[in-house]
């Protein structure tokens, strides 16, 4: 495994330009801060925003977004045919889901723990409630309303009918069922014959990790740009009011984040957190500026095979299925919210109630979407499950985009983290060690 004090290879060094990106992100925020504090709504402010920070940032996200699909589909295919290949598929798969579910159990009852032994909700005086609630309802139930529902049919959606609309659709877990089978096919192929599809496979994943390094150049400019538009905008009186809901979802989240993932790290990977969590903050910075895990996976691969020397089969096969499908994050996030809301209505959940939240928690987590906000309507499915007003959404709406950064930036080292626990449980990172 490559150590982050080791000399970087001049391709490495070329690729991120680290210490920049983590300065555009303090910049963006203290700017953004101070812009919302002294000019929050001047004219000015607002056509800056509009017109010069949110435009290029989100010409970034699009970039990253662009090779999300062909970087899914040939990592993925090449990962599952390489373990097929070496009579691996199996266990890894039932390995990486049985951590996929602990971890994002352990999230949950972290955050019910919390929330129960602080209540942030009990103490929410009623006129703040009724005024965000007001200010709010709007775009709630335009958020929940654009929902397409979520029950057995979401699980049969898995198997595509047609991959290239899933695809184009950006469903991204149709896509990886779809190269899931792809690959497992393509390990049984004679070798003569799967080795021209492999090889042009193998080129595309070189090609869209060129294209990586590309947009990494500018990450600096991108992160700056979106984290300056997000802080700009946000109502700092509103964060003050729900400061000990937003208190106790980001310190679950640290806790979670190096606590149970240091000890993740440290038991199965045999790795020193410090060490882990030096070598994967590019990606840290990369999920909490974009909120989204699907804009994070490129980083997080490329990432994830120079710096802590995962081999692609791995990473190929566990990032992109963990991108949508474990978010230990998410079920924090919700499970907490639940609760808040219940305490700010005034709805008491028996422990029996409270396993429900759990349970759903982790399900709706697994089947929310790696994208900005992708977990908010399946919260509201929650919520009405255990008779908490659905509407309630539209307090915690306001402080959304900052718990959302913080959220996926859990949700993907979760991945990553696991990752390297099947690499080494499979001894396959010191394979690359070195190189
Ligand atoms: N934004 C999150 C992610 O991409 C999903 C969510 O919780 O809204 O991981």
């Amino acid at each position: 495994m490559t150590r982050p004090g080791d000399a970087p290879k001049a391709a490495d060094a070329a690729f991120i330009p680290t210490r920049l990106i983590f300065l555009a992100l303090v910049a963006g925020v203290v700017l953004g801060l101070a812009a919302n504090s002294f000019a929050g709504g001047h004219p000015h402010l607002v056509w800056i925003v509009r017109n010069v920070a949110e435009p290029v940032g989100q010409v970034w996200l699009r970039m990253l977004f662009m090779v999300v699909v062909p970087l899914i589909f040939s990592t993925m295919v090449l990962g599952v045919a390489q373990l097929g290949q070496l009579h691996r598929l199996g266990p890894i798969l039932g390995k990486t889901l049985a951590l996929f579910l602990v971890g994002t159990a352990l999230a949950a009852t972290l955050g019910l723990v919390l929330v129960n032994t602080v209540r942030p909700g009990a103490g929410l005086p009623p006129a703040v409630t009724e005024q965000v609630l007001a200010e709010y309802r709007g775009a709630a139930e335009k958020t929940v309303a654009g929902f397409a529902g979520f029950g057995l049919t979401t699980f049969i959606n898995i198997v595509p009918r047609n991959p290239l609309d899933a695809a184009a659709r950006g469903d991204f877990l149709a896509l990886i069922f779809f190269a899931l089978v792809f690959g497992a096919a393509l390990a049984r192929l004679p070798a003569e014959k799967a080795r021209p599809l492999s090889d042009v496979l193998e080129a595309v994943a070189e090609v869209m990790v060129r294209i990586i390094g590309f947009v990494m150049k500018l990450a600096p400019l991108g992160v700056g740009m979106l984290v300056f538009a997000t802080a700009s905008r946000f109502g700092l009186g509103l964060l003050r009011a729900l400061a000990l809901y937003v208190i106790v979802v980001v310190a679950g989240l640290c806790v979670h984040l190096f606590g149970t993932i240091s000890v993740l790290v440290r038991v199965l990977a045999r790795e020193s957190p410090v060490r882990f969590f030096r070598s994967v903050w590019v990606i840290m910075i990369t999920a909490f500026s974009t909120s989204s895990s699907n804009a994070t996976l490129p980083t997080s691969l490329r990432v994830s095979e120079t710096t802590l020397g995962i081999p692609r089969s791995v990473s190929g096969f566990v990032l992109p299925l963990g991108a949508t499908a474990n978010m230990h994050g998410t079920a924090l996030f919700e499970g907490v919210t639940v609760l808040f809301l219940a305490q700010v209505f005034g709805v008491s959940l028996s422990l029996a109630d409270q396993i429900v939240v759990l349970v759903l928690a982790v399900i709706t987590a697994i089947g929310a979407a790696g994208v900005p906000a992708g977990s908010i309507p399946l919260l509201a499915l929650v919520l009405q499950t255990v008779n908490v007003p659905a509407q309630g959404i539209a307090l915690i709406l306001g402080v959304d985009r900052l718990l959302d950064m913080c959220r996926t930036t859990l949700n993907v080292i979760g991945d990553v983290a696991t990752a390297l626990c099947i690499a080494r449980s499979e001894k396959l990172v010191e394979i690359r060690a070195g190189r």
